[in-house]
């Protein structure tokens, strides 16, 4: 990865009033990876989480006896929170309201995390306006037995496609299988409309390169490919956010990264929990300036 001076402020670990409990009860088994240091890395990242997390609807993956046991995907308050985890209503599908939940500091970050939490998954959309998309997600998954090599170049074929559509795409990767290659959008058209774009896009996609991709929800139809899951943009799905810990054996970290270092990094799973420092370093570094910021909206497909 590149080396460079920081461009920007590296930011500060946070100062947390939070009290975690327990620090060291083992979350992550396999890693020896207790909840002191999960929260160490939650406060050490929350200056460049924040802008990506804060101020948008969340759900939350709870492991409350760790990650080898029962979790749990959480998108509601059962009021248990306490208030520096905030609430935004939005309707459901019936026409009832639900407070979803979401945090704009890192006290928030951190109450989760005592209250089990390990993953943090955000909206496509912000709390102003829950209707109207501010990026779309083309979550790269994969199949069994393919190699980084495969995600690497279908990542690349995506972005090549979408520049010339005129979108201009940012790469994270996910602590998992895969990546997701991110279009900010100025927030404007509404979920339908961006459900609709993303599905078309995702099966222009497999149609230019049917031997290694597919758009199509069948399993069996994934044999061997990797599934532009084009459903992370649709209303109310979630992606995973950028520095958030994955409920993982090693606990591997999604990371930002840019297209430059896509051409050499080894995997997807390339940062873990032990690598907060260089995070933060590098959110501050030449090679991340502007990521994940661009002002554009839907083109014409
Ligand atoms: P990988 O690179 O391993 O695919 P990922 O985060 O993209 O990692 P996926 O399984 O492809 O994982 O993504 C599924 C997305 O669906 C998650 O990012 C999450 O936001 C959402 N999700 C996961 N579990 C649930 C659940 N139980 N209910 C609803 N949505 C979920
Ligand atoms: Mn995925
Ligand atoms: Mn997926």
């Amino acid at each position: 990865l590149e080396k460079e001076e920081p461009v920007a402020e590296i930011a500060a670990p946070a100062e947390s009033r939070v009290k975690i409990s327990n620090r060291d009860r083992i979350i992550f088994p396999e890693s020896n990876i207790t909840k002191g240091q999960l929260a160490d890395h939650y406060a050490a990242v929350a200056a460049i989480m924040l802008p990506w997390v804060g101020s948008r609807p969340i759900s939350l993956v709870r492991c409350p006896q760790g990650r080898a046991k029962k979790c749990f995907f959480q998108k509601h308050d059962a009021g248990s929170f306490g208030d520096t985890v905030k609430h935004v209503a939005i309707l459901e599908k019936d026409g009832h309201e639900e407070p979803y939940l979401f945090v704009d500091t890192a006290d928030g970050l951190l109450t989760c995390v005592q209250m089990g939490t390990i993953e943090f998954h955000g909206w496509g959309a912000r709390i102003e306006d829950v209707e109207k998309a501010d990026r779309l997600v083309f979550d790269l998954d994969p199949d069994e037995g393919l190699d980084f090599e495969n995600v690497r170049t279908a990542a690349f074929h995506f972005r090549d496609i979408l520049t010339t559509i005129g979108l201009e795409t940012f790469p994270m990767l996910t602590g998992g299988k895969g990546v997701h290659v991110i279009a900010p959008l100025v927030p404007k058209a509404e979920w339908p409309e961006v459900k609709d774009f993303a599905h078309r896009l995702a099966q222009a996609v497999a149609q230019s390169d049917p031997d290694n991709f597919t758009a199509a929800l069948p399993k069996a139809q994934r044999k061997g490919r990797i599934f532009v899951d084009y459903l992370r943009n649709q209303r109310g799905a979630t992606a995973v956010m950028p520095y958030a810990v994955r409920a993982r054996p090693e606990a591997p970290v999604a990371a930002p990264i840019s297209w430059k270092e896509m051409e050499t990094i080894d995997a997807p799973s390339h940062f873990h929990i032990g690598d907060a420092a260089e995070l933060v370093k590098r959110a501050a570094s030449k090679a991340l300036a502007g990521w994940g910021r661009a002002d554009q909206t839907l083109p014409d497909l």
